[in-house]
């Protein structure tokens, strides 16, 4: 076991019963300082097409989404100093903050996590940008990745 990386735990137990049911990336969230900067890297160089802003209220950031395939590209800009974003922005920069994965049911998968020790930020789904029901895992469990769950309220 290190410090660094998911628990020993993970590689020996718990092997081929998985029931989340991970069917694709969802979206990475990118921190950056401003997405009046960004977006325009995003849809001038890479050619991508910015088709919501919206602003998250209890989350202190306020987001661009980019589509690239099934998969999202989501900006995150804090909008209040005390953000989580403006802290990863603070301490590591800007870059790559976390990995969102899409589950038929993100309750479930929390609950799996759970039983399977994973330590989790959301022990239960909240409302994210989207309409999206969302749930963090820890990065002490997720071999230091951010990681994040989520689906649509309908599925
Ligand atoms: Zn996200």
């Amino acid at each position: 076991m290190t410090d660094n990386c998911t628990d020993a735990k993970f590689c020996v137990s718990n092997k081929n019963n998985t029931t989340m049911n991970i069917t694709h990336i969802e979206h990475l969230g990118i921190a950056v300082k401003s997405l009046e900067t960004a977006i325009p890297y995003y849809e001038n160089v890479l050619g991508l097409k910015c088709y919501n802003i919206e602003e998250v209220a209890d989350q202190k950031v306020k987001t661009a989404f980019f589509k690239v395939g099934q998969t999202k590209i989501e900006l995150l800009e804090p909008t209040s100093p005390d953000s989580t974003i403006a802290k990863f922005i603070e301490n590591r920069g800007e870059g790559i903050h976390h990995l969102a994965f899409a589950v038929p049911d993100t309750a479930e998968a929390l609950n799996e996590l759970a039983e399977k020790e994973v330590r989790l930020i959301d022990k239960a789904p909240r409302g994210g940008a989207e309409g999206l029901m969302i749930g963090f895992a820890h990065p002490k469990s997720t071999c230091s990745v951010l990681t994040e769950f989520c689906c649509k309220p309908e599925e």
